[in-house]
C-alpha cells in the first residue's frame, strides 16, 4: 500500500538538541542545510576547503572537513554525487560513526547497489527530494512543499522512521508531501528517468532544431518556436498540475488534433524495445558498474561526451541564437 506523510505525521522533536551534518555544500547540500537552519535546528558543514565552503561561509556556517563534521554530527546527511560516496564513506564517514547515529541518503544508489555496508546499532535511511537544490530552497522560502521518497533501510533503535519524518518535515517537503518509495525503486526509476526519458527527450528536441534550420527556418524563430520561450516548459509545469492528459485541453484544436495524429508516427516497437534494454542494464546492475569505472579513469570517456554534445550542429546554433539574444552562454 501506498504510504504518504504529510506534516501532521511528523514533529520536529527527533531533532531536538541533536546537531545535523552536512556532508557536501553542493546543489542539495547547500538548500538543505539552510532550510535546516531555518528550522530551528544545530546544522554544522563538511566540505573540502574550496568554493563550495566559501559559499557555506558566506551563509553563515563554520566548515569543517567531512570526516570532522561527519564525527560531530548525531544526522549525518551524505550530499555528495553518488559514485565517489563509497570511497569518501569508507575514509571520512563511517570512522566517525557511533551508536544511535543516523545515516542519511539523497538517493538510495549506494545502497541499492550494495557499494557501503553499515555498523548494525546506526540508522540508515533515505530523504530523496524530487526536485533540484534551488527549488528546495525556493519552495521552502514561499512556505511551499515539495515531493520527496523516503524510505528506512536499517532501523536500529526503532525510531529511524520518526526521525526521517522529522527530517522531512524540518526541510520542507512535507509542507507538500513525502512518498514511502524503497531504496531500489527510487533509484532505478530515476537513473531511468535519467537514462530513457530524458535522452528521448533530449533526442526529439535536437532532431526537430536541425530539421528545422536545415529546412530554412530562421534559427532564432526556431529554437524559440521549439522550446527556447519556455512553452514546452510551461507544458510540463501544467501537466504536473493537471496531469499529462488534462494539459492537452489548454491547447487549441488545431494543435490536439495534429498531435494525436501523429502521435503514431513517433511511438515505434523500437522505441520501447530500446527503453526496455536500458532499463534492464540498469537493473543488472551493470550500469553501477560502468559509471563506477568511469569514475575510476577518470571520467575520460564522460568528458569527451560533454565536449562533443557541445559541437553538435544543434548545439552550435542553440549558442549561435542565444548570443543572438543576449543570453548568458555557458560553454
Ligand atoms: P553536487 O554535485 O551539487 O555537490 C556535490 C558536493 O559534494 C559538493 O559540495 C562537492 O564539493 C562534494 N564533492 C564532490 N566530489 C567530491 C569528492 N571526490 N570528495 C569530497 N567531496 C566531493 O551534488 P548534488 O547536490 O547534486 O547531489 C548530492 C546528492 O543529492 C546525490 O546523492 C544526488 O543523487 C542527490 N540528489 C540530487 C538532486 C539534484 O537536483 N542535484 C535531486 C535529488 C537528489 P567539492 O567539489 O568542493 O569537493
Amino acid at each position: 500500500m501506498t504510504r504518504i506523510f504529510r506534516e501532521a505525521d511528523a514533529t520536529l522533536e527527533p531533532l531536538q538538541g541533536k546537531t545535523i551534518a552536512i556532508l557536501g555544500y553542493g546543489n542539495q547540500g547547500r538548500a538543505q542545510a539552510l532550510n535546516l537552519r531555518d528550522s530551528g535546528l544545530r546544522v554544522i558543514v563538511g566540505n573540502a576547503e574550496d568554493d563550495y565552503a566559501a559559499q557555506a561561509r558566506r551563509d553563515g556556517f563554520e566548515p569543517s572537513s567531512i570526516a570532522r563534521a561527519a564525527a560531530g554530527g548525531d544526522v549525518v546527511m551524505s550530499l555528495l554525487p553518488d559514485e565517489v560516496t563509497p570511497g569518501i564513506y569508507n575514509a571520512d564517514i563511517r570512522p566517525g560513526l557511533a551508536a544511535g547515529n543516523t545515516v542519511v541518503f539523497a538517493s538510495g544508489y549506494c545502497v541499492c547497489f550494495k557499494q557501503i555496508t553499515f555498523p548494525p546499532d546506526i540508522n540508515v535511511v533515505m530523504m530523496a527530494p524530487r526536485t533540484v537544490g534551488v527549488a528546495v530552497r525556493e519552495h521552502y522560502l514561499r512556505g511551499q512543499g515539495f515531493l520527496s521518497f523516503v524510505d528506512v533501510h536499517q532501523d536500529a533503535d526503532g525510531h529511524a522512521w520518526a526521525m526521517t519524518l522529522a527530517l522531512a518535515r524540518a526541510v520542507g517537503s512535507l509542507k507538500s508531501f513525502a512518498l514511502q518509495v524503497s531504496f531500489k525503486d527510487e533509484t532505478e526509476l530515476d537513473l531511468f528517468t535519467e537514462q530513457a526519458l530524458v535522452p528521448a527527450l533530449s533526442a526529439a528536441l535536437t532532431t526537430a532544431v536541425e530539421v528545422a534550420v536545415a529546412a530554412g527556418y530562421p534559427k532564432v524563430a526556431a529554437v524559440l518556436e521549439l522550446y527556447l520561450s519556455g512553452e514546452i516548459g510551461d507544458v510540463l509545469h501544467e501537466a504536473a498540475r493537471h496531469g499529462w492528459v488534462g494539459q492537452t485541453g489548454l491547447h487549441s484544436p488545431t494543435s490536439r488534433y495534429g498531435t494525436k495524429s501523429r502521435l503514431p508516427r513517433f511511438s515505434s516497437p523500437e522505441m520501447r524495445k530500446t527503453m526496455e534494454e536500458v532499463l534492464a542494464y540498469i537493473q543488472s546492475p551493470r550500469f553501477a558498474g560502468e559509471w563506477g569505472a568511469e569514475q575510476a579513469s577518470g571520467y575520460k570517456r564522460f568528458a569527451a561526451m560533454e565536449q562533443a554534445f557541445k559541437q553538435t550542429p544543434f548545439a552550435r546554433a542553440e549558442r549561435e541564437v542565444m548570443k543572438e539574444l543576449g543570453m548568458p552562454v555557458h560553454d
